[in-house]
């Protein structure tokens, strides 16, 4: 990881004229090397909320380009949940024609400066990518998540992002309840055919996990307001703090208010818990609440805020996946003095994207591996005192793959802790399927849909992670378009 810290120097440039300078061929393409994130210190960025990746310059993003082969089979593509044409948009970068690769982007990606910095491109376009095979490891893949960024950004900054043209009104009227990727995307797309769109939202913001999940040094709330501005100029109205199920029953939206189709895209916002004792102690929380605090409610303006966040100096961090490490990392910037991240398994196993990981060991979070709590302990006032833990060793892959954490009979220490923060994982929200029994549920409340995206009532599709269980933000978009298309044919 590389730290912007001279300005003026710019090495990528001389960098490109070099490798420009001689003709290149694939072999000489494997040699420029690939090109690191500048990013804010760690030092300094432990103390703020703003983005930690800075973005690459143009010269940066055109020397990564050189290092793309334009495979004629283009593996990238087939990894990527949306089919972005990876090599034609690279190639644009190449000849310095940004707004152009956007626009390529754009055709099946409405969301590339987030995508771009959300998507886990390691296990998706990144992982087949011909170079990072030729140089043995996916972390020397064609870095193809942050040339997304940076065009989306470039498009941005230049005030030359597109405002998608809407035919005349279809007269049809789609409900959408849910602003999250899932809602948002087939919102866009529905309101492109010409029909009107309305989409309820039960918070006060638009954007779902992307703005009360995702911290802002990862993911700037300015940039999910900005796409949701793009859709309120498409025409698209927004009914926030909403709660469909409650402020109004969901089929009320079909039988009584005039909708001709409904697209549920409500989240995964349940959050699972450990069921140890001592959980319901004053100072454990769940990720969720934790960080939707302090994202959607400001807590982090200290002295400003309506909800203070709880005064923390030692924090408890359980889980290992890219939503523990978004609550260790806000928990330090809040103002903690150690953050610790309990994981049942080692690093190898942990299912947060390398770089979250790696940001987080920079910034001073401890990560204790093989290590589960067993009990929360509380002091006399009912506030947490120390978590009692358990120590763990690797046993046999279980069903998925993993290999198993087995539990050291005796290990058990008592650390003190004064603030446990579980992050294990998110249920389907079950407000809307617990008010309507007609919408057909699995065993864990995922909405069972075909492959349309239908639900078992006709003309309500459904998509994102209340489909899927807690997944991606681009798996989320993809369901959600699969899901506008079918809406679209339902309203010709
Ligand atoms: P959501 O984003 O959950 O949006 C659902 C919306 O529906 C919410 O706004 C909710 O308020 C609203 N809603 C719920 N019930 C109702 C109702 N009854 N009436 C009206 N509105 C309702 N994914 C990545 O790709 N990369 C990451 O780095 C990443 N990091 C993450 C970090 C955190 C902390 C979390 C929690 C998740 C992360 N994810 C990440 C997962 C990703 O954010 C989700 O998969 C994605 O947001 C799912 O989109 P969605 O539209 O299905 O649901
Ligand atoms: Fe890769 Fe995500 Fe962009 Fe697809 S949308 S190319 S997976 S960064
Ligand atoms: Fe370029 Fe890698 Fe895709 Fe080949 S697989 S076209 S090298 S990004």
């Amino acid at each position: 990881m590389t730290h912007r810290t001279d300005m003026n120097m710019d090495p990528a440039s001389l960098e490109l004229a070099k490798w420009r300078s001689t003709p290149l061929t694939p072999r000489t393409r494997l040699q420029i090397p690939a090109q690191d994130m500048p990013c804010q210190d760690p030092a300094v960025r432990r103390a703020n909320m703003q983005e930690v990746a800075l973005g690459y310059t143009p010269a940066q993003a055109m020397l990564e380009a050189e290092r793309c082969l334009q495979c004629k089979n283009a593996p990238c593509i087939a990894g990527c949940p949306v089919r972005v044409d990876i090599p034609a948009f690279i190639g644009k970068i190449k000849e310095g024609d940004f707004l152009e690769a956007a626009r390529i982007i754009k055709r099946t990606n409405l969301l590339p400066s987030i995508c771009g910095r959300v998507c886990p491109q390691e296990k998706q376009c990144q992982e087949p990518c011909t170079v990072g095979k030729a140089l043995g490891g996916v972390e020397k893949a064609v870095q193809i998540g942050r040339l997304e960024r940076f065009v989306a950004d470039y498009e941005r900054a230049q005030g030359a992002v597109d405002i998608p043209r809407v035919p005349a009104s279809t007269g049809k009227r789609v409900a959408i309840v849910g602003a999250g990727p899932a809602g948002l995307t087939c919102a866009a797309d529905v309101r492109r055919e010409g029909h009107e769109v309305t989409i309820f939202e039960a918070f006060h913001k638009v954007g779902g996990v992307m703005v009360y999940g995702i911290p802002e040094f990862r993911l700037p709330k300015a940039l999910v307001a900005a796409e949701a501005q793009v859709l309120e100029t498409m025409g698209v109205s927004f009914e926030l703090s909403f709660l469909v199920g409650r402020t109004r029953p969901l089929l009320s939206l079909l039988q009584k208010d005039g909708f001709d189709a409904v697209f549920i895209g409500t989240g995964a916002g349940l959050p699972k818990f450990m069921d140890i004792p001592g959980e319901n102690l004053v100072g454990v929380f769940s990720a969720n609440e934790y960080l939707t605090r302090a994202n959607l409610m400001k807590a982090y303006e200290r002295g400003k805020a309506g909800t203070p966040i709880y005064p923390s100096r030692r924090v408890a961090v359980l889980g290992g996946g890219n939503v523990a490490m978004d609550a260790a990392r806000m928990a330090l910037r809040l103002g903690a003095e150690e953050v610790r991240v309990l994981y049942r398994r080692t690093r190898d196993e942990m299912p947060a994207r390398a770089e979250e990981v790696e940001h987080a060991m920079e910034e001073g979070i401890i990560f204790d591996f093989l290590k589960s709590p067993t009990r929360v302990l509380g002091d006399d006032t009912g506030r947490v005192a120390a978590l009692e833990v358990l120590s763990y060793e690797l046993g046999e892959p279980d069903e998925s793959g993993r290999r198993r954490p087995v539990p050291i009979r005796g290990s058990e220490t008592i650390i003190p802790f004064d603030t446990v923060i579980v992050a294990i994982g998110n249920e389907s929200n079950p407000l809307i399927s617990r008010t309507t029994p007609e919408l057909k549920v699995d065993r864990h409340g995922h909405i069972l849909v075909d492959e349309r995206q239908k639900t078992s009532i006709e003309r309500v599709y459904a998509g994102g992670d209340i489909v899927l269980g807690s997944a991606t933000v681009i798996l989320a978009m993809g369901e959600g378009r699969r899901a506008a298309a079918a809406i679209n044919e339902i309203l010709q």
